[in-house]
């Protein structure tokens, strides 16, 4: 499973907001936040975002787990 996160580059234009088919992003006063209780990891936040602020990681405890036998 994949982790998204935006960092510092945000500048609040809204597109991941507005692009987020869970309703998972909402906007702080200085930077927009993903919740990722309601994420559903689907990456298109990631592909509407024109300043390159949000990252993705791999989430290696959930990998771990599933990993598990
Ligand atoms: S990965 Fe998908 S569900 Fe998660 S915040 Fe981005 S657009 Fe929303
Ligand atoms: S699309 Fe990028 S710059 Fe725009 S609000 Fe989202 S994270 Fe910030």
């Amino acid at each position: 499973m994949k982790i998204y996160l935006i960092d510092h580059g945000c500048k609040k234009c809204g597109s991941c907001e507005m692009a987020c088919p869970a309703q998972a992003i909402y906007m702080l006063e200085d930077t927009a936040v993903i919740d990722q209780e309601l994420c559903r990891h689907c990456g298109i936040c990631y592909d509407s975002c024109p300043t390159e602020a949000i990252s993705v990681h791999e989430d290696n405890n959930q990998k771990q787990e599933q990993e598990k036998p």
